[in-house]
């Protein structure tokens, strides 16, 4: 079961992904978390990639494509996949289609989660993430950066790329290159079209139903 999520920054893609690997037991491959790896190993690579995330636009393609590319085609994405933040635009969506049919896979849904632009940059701002688990903190609940992780060791922060002028940017950049690929996924017939509201569990099981189908 090959899935890849479609959606603006804050959509909920990372949290929906989280779900199902739990529930199908296959491996989300994230291009920001993989990104956010190689700025954490403070290489240069690393700080030209800081760089480019801190203003809100996108990594080169090329990198973005070999860093997907190695998860692909690694043991644990055998049984299928999720696919989270790639592609991003059409140049990517068709070096995605070179490189699966090389190796004789496809993907098999597109999820495109659609959220009111207003909702996605309240959501953007106010997530704290912990620097140790998964776990996603919100302003709005009285959580600062800086606290301590309410289920793990870690502590809360901020992603540098959260900050409101980062976040618009972010949203007119899917507009201008992500959105394109809407349509491509669409004529071939694999996209659903969902809407993100407040409830991450009532999008899941929206999901669920149909990949259980
Ligand atoms: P979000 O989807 O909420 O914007 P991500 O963690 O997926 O967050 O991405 C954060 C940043 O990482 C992007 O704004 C961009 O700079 C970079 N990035 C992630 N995926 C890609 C990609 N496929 N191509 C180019 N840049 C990417």
């Amino acid at each position: 079961m090959n899935i890849l999520f479609l959606g603006a920054p804050g959509c909920g893609k990372g949290t929906q992904s989280k779900i199902l690997i739990e529930r199908y037991g296959i491996p989300q491959i994230s291009t920001g978390d993989l990104l956010r790896e190689e700025m954490g190993s403070k290489s240069d690579l690393g700080a030209k990639i800081k760089d480019i995330m801190a203003k809100g636009e996108f990594v080169d393609d090329e990198l973005v494509l070999s860093l997907v590319s190695k998860k692909i085609e690694s043991e644990e994405c055998k049984k299928g996949f999720i696919l989270d933040g790639f592609p991003r635009n059409l140049t990517q969506a068709k070096s995605l289609d070179v490189l699966l049919s090389r190796i004789s896979k496809s993907i098999d849904y597109v999820m495109l989660i659609d959220v009111p632009d207003e909702v996605l940059i309240e959501r953007c701002t106010g997530r704290l993430l912990c620097d140790t688990c998964d776990y996603i903190g919100n302003k709005d609940r009285g959580e600062n950066v800086g606290d301590p992780c309410p289920v793990a060791e870690g502590t809360l922060y901020q992603r540098d790329d959260d900050k409101e002028d980062t976040v618009r940017n972010r949203l007119k950049v899917f507009k201008e290159q992500t959105s394109p690929i809407i349509d491509f996924y669409q004529d071939k017939g694999i996209l659903q079209r969902l809407v993100g509201g407040n409830d991450p569990k009532l999008l899941s099981n929206k999901i669920i139903e149909i990949l259980d189908k």
